[in-house]
Order: structure tokens, then C-alpha cells, then sequence
């Protein structure tokens, strides 16, 4: 079991350049059914992820 651990005292790193991630850039991606949204680091653009909702009614 791994646990989780909220650190709202640490700033995330971007992967890619290395800038701390304090704004987090998104774009939304349209499908079928549901919305996604692209996210990416503010200061190189390079994607840090992509949400998984699944679903028009969970937004
Ligand atoms: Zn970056």
C-alpha cells in the first residue's frame, strides 16, 4: 500500500524544464461524450498530463 501524502509546503517541478510549476496551463480537449483537459507547463508548453474523466455530467 502506498500512502498519500498532501505537501502543500513543496513546489512541484516541471519534468521538462525544470521551472516550478505555480501555474499550471490546460486546455480543454472536446469529445464524443465528455470533455477532457490537456495539461501543460506554463513556461515550455510541454504536457505534463491529461485528465481521465470520463463522462458529460462530471463536467
Ligand atoms: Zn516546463
Amino acid at each position: 500500500m502506498i500512502q498519500l501524502i498532501e505537501k502543500n509546503d513543496a513546489t512541484p517541478i516541471c519534468p521538462h524544464c525544470s521551472a516550478p510549476i505555480t501555474a499550471l496551463a490546460f486546455r480543454e480537449l472536446r469529445a464524443f461524450l465528455g470533455r477532457r483537459y490537456i495539461y501543460f507547463c506554463a513556461q515550455c508548453n510541454k504536457v505534463l498530463g491529461i485528465s481521465h474523466r470520463k463522462g458529460f455530467w462530471m463536467g
